[in-house]
């Protein structure tokens, strides 16, 4: 798609509905930076919220109806307040927009019949949370027609319950949290038990640096299984140890708490989930101190945790991280639930082109197909435009 994504979603609002959007929203895509499998864990994340965006323009409706298009669907969708009271009714991307309904609904807010246009620069099902984006779009839009008393604090767990029960998809709150309360210039950092939240400087600008994301383009390859495996051991190993959760084992315990546990597979699933808890703390700390360049070491180390300890990786995202580094990048690591998806590396600002260069040349070289890279600086999550 060509041209502002903010002009686009107008545009495709007029040729539908053949009138002027009342209001637009825009919410980005985002990456998480470190803490990956430590959610369902009760530990910590550490994501930002990206500059590529989904903007909803919309419009008030007829009581009780909403209509929605996108520029990835040949029609526009219509749904009622009955199909929108029952999960799984409607089906396919409305269910994303139905979703939405349904949760304000449940929730008790009367919410208004409308007209709704998507457009979106964040690429689908490649780990960048294009789910969370059109959520917290849609829902900010209805919540700014019908003017709901909602402060927007209470907007990521809508959106979750919008994707968990009426999509079907039982994800975590981190990427909503991001998506609606990311900060430009800054990472969200997230106690998943509390759902305390912290925004955490990370002014990439102002260092000299930047993220290049690798989109690895891999199928994702038993990805549903895989994921409900390695919660289910987590879930074992911490009944084994007599815990909550894996965050309650603390980095200085893990060694007696892997002497307890009896096989191989397990003790290193364990520490995995512990030592990443840890690298997101130490993470956070390093930012705080405005040492940027020195938490590329701590994302290189997630990564390898993640090949050798959680087995979660895939050839072509080993490839991206080895190839980056190797091209100069401060650390490296596979980005989002594993099995492919997006690489992130942190790289000097004027270095992003060579080192996307070579992990284009190192695709190349193993025949994978050829990924996508962009730049990205943290953006500011959900925002109404003029
Ligand atoms: P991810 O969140 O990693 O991009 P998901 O599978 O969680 O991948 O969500 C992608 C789904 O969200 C799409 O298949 C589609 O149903 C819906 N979706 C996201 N963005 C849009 C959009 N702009 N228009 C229509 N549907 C969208
Ligand atoms: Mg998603």
């Amino acid at each position: 798609m060509s041209g502002d994504v903010a002009d686009r979603a107008g545009a495709g609002f007029r040729r539908w509905y053949d009138a002027e959007p009342a209001v637009r929203w825009a919410a980005p895509g985002r990456v998480n930076l470190i803490g990956e499998h430590t959610d369902y864990n009760d530990g910590f994340v550490l994501p930002f919220a990206l500059p590529l965006r989904t903007v909803v323009a919309a419009a008030p409706g007829p009581d009780g109806r909403w209509t929605v298009c996108s520029e990835l669907a040949d029609e526009p969708v219509e749904f009622d307040a009955a199909a929108a009271d029952e999960p799984g009714r409607v089906d396919g991307w409305a269910a994303y927009v139905a979703g939405v309904v349904w949760a304000l609904r449940a929730a008790g807010h009367h919410v208004p019949g409308a007209r709704l246009a998507v457009a979106s620069d964040v690429p689908v099902g490649s780990g960048l949370s294009s789910s969370a984006a059109i959520e917290s779009a849609v829902l900010a839009a209805l919540v700014d027609l019908g003017g709901l008393d909602l402060p927007t604090d209470r907007w990521p767990r809508l959106a979750q319950r919008a994707e968990n029960d009426y999509v079907g998809a039982p994800t975590g709150i981190m990427d909503q949290s991001v998506v609606v309360r990311g900060r430009e210039g800054h990472a969200l950092f997230l106690d998943c038990r509390s759902e305390e939240v912290e925004q955490i400087p990370f002014d990439l600008d102002a260092a000299g640096l930047a993220v290049l994301v690798v989109d690895s383009r891999a199928p994702h390859r038993h990805a549903d299984g895989e994921y409900a495996a390695r919660r289910a051991s987590c879930e074992r190993a911490a009944a084994t140890l007599g815990v909550t959760a894996l965050r309650d084992v603390p980095a200085a315990d893990l060694d007696a708490a892997l002497a307890r546990l009896d096989d191989d597979e397990t003790r290193r699933r364990v520490r995995h989930v512990v030592t990443e808890n840890q690298r997101v703390l130490d993470t956070v700390a390093l930012l705080r101190a405005g040492r940027v360049r020195d938490a590329g070491p701590l994302l290189t180390a997630s990564h390898a945790s993640m090949r050798d300890d959680f087995e979660i990786t895939v050839p072509e995202v080993d490839t991206a991280v080895e190839a980056a580094l190797a091209a100069g990048a401060y650390g490296a690591r596979m980005t989002g639930g594993g099995f492919g998806g997006c690489v992130l590396a942190l790289v000097d600002a004027d270095a992003t082109d060579p080192v996307a260069e070579a992990v284009t040349a190192a695709y190349a070289e193993r025949a994978f197909a050829r990924p996508h890279t962009r730049t990205v600086l943290p953006a500011p999550g959900a925002h109404r435009l003029p």
